[in-house]
């Protein structure tokens, strides 16, 4: 059920700052239960000063004495760290959790709001490839909702509604296909960060820029999709589609293939993810018919970017009740990303990085059905392993 009552878990980032447009547009009763971020303080304290905002979450750096004071002239609380985000996320006062926290640090919170049987509009891919095995079967069992965020997998939701779930046959999930689409592949392993950040359709968040240009974003959306959609790999299709119009698409059984247009504008999806099952007129433009427009697709060059193959073999070894390979793919492509963009290695390194993780990850035995403890000592020997690549 919607609730107009929304924490929003990384407010300060390109999603969090979309949606805080949205619940303006919406207007009342639409209200922020609590923001959060990692380390821009002053951007939250505005957030919350704007929105008049009970309860404020950092992660990062301690705040200072003035930005303490700050925030007690605005009535607002401060909760710090991991433990702050847990409790914004399980307080009685959101009914909808929005996760837009980057990386596997969005996990916790996603854990919690699940267990408490919350609305979850999941901005943060990363949760599920992580521990989608675990947070279906916990949501299905709390009557939590997972409703997607990511633009594909909204997409998708919108399209399914057209017939039943016995009737689906293949998701289709397109891809930009990223700044180095048409690049060649020696061209490409050479780029710098402000290359691989220039992203031709979409303004995003550093991290899942870079992971759009290596093709890891479509990579975990496809595993994002397996777990949200209940829907077996191989009936997972990548479609690069440049102008980023047609979102994804749903091909039913007997060969009609239902699709969802918009212009590239993350705010539609936010919005749709919040009020849902109603739709509700959105700040985000739509399609101008009256223009001519060029709508192409092609298949993606798997060997110029093996992310994909990757990600369907860690599907396929985890298997239909999980496993940590596909956690280690996460954790890998976290770790080789920060060390991308803090210049210590080139883009061509990341993508051999992060299978070389999951090589060593799979010279042990491997783990079904994985628990919790298992996924986080996963994550954490993949980090610890691609560091010390790094460093050597
Ligand atoms: P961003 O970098 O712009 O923002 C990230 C937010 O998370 C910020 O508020 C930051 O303060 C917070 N954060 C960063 N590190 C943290 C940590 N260690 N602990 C707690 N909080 C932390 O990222 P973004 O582009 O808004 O992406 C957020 C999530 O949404 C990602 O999972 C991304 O894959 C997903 N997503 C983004 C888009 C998009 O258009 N930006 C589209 C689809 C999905
Ligand atoms: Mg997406």
């Amino acid at each position: 059920v919607p609730s107009t009552h929304i924490a929003i878990l990384g407010s300060t980032g390109s999603i969090g700052t979309a949606a805080l447009d949205v619940l303006s547009t919406l207007g009342d009763p639409w209200r922020a239960t609590a923001l959060t971020t990692h380390s821009r303080i002053d951007l939250l304290i505005e957030q919350a000063r704007r929105f008049k905002v009970p309860r404020v979450v950092v992660t990062g750096p301690e705040p200072t004495p003035s930005h303490r004071a700050t925030l007690k002239s605005l009535g607002c609380q401060l909760l710090l760290g991991e433990a702050g985000l847990r409790e914004v996320a399980a307080a009685p006062e959101p009914g909808t959790v929005l996760a837009a926290i980057v990386g596997a640090a969005g996990l916790p919170p996603v854990l919690a709001a699940v267990a408490h049987g919350k609305r979850i509009a999941l901005a943060n891919k990363e949760s599920l490839v992580i521990a989608g095995s675990l947070l279906m079967p916990l949501a299905r069992s709390t009557g939590a909702e997972i409703l997607p965020v990511d633009s594909e997998h909204s997409a998708i939701f919108q399209a399914l509604a057209s017939g039943k779930r016995s009737e689906v046959r293949k998701l289709i999930l397109t891809a930009s296909g990223g700044p180095f689409r048409s690049t060649p592949a020696e061209t490409m392993a050479a780029a710098t960060a402000a290359q691989a950040l220039d992203h031709p359709t979409w303004k995003m968040g550093g991290k899942i820029t870079i992971d759009s240009a290596t093709l890891f974003n479509k990579a975990f959306e496809m595993l994002e999709a397996r777990w949200l959609f209940d829907i077996h790999p191989d009936s997972i299709e990548i479609v690069i589609h440049p102008q980023s119009i047609v979102h994804s698409m749903v091909e039913f059984n007997d060969g009609s293939t239902l699709a969802q247009l918009s212009p590239p504008d993350m705010r539609l999806p936010i919005q749709y993810a919040l009020t849902y099952p109603d739709r509700a007129p959105c700040p985000s433009p739509p399609m101008d018919w009256t223009r001519p427009h060029t709508l192409t697709f092609e298949p993606p060059d798997r060997l110029k970017f093996p992310s994909l193959d990757l990600a369907f073999h860690a599907a396929r070894t985890d298997g239909p009740s999980g496993g940590t390979l596909s956690a280690v793919m996460n954790a890998a492509n976290e770790v080789a990303v920060e060390a991308f963009l803090a210049g210590h290695i080139r883009f061509g390194r990341i993508t051999p990085l992060v299978a070389a993780a999951m090589d060593h990850h799979q010279l042990a035995p491997l783990t079904h059905d994985p628990t919790l403890e298992q996924l986080l000592a996963a994550d954490a020997a993949a980090r610890a392993f691609v560091r010390t690549r790094l460093a050597q």
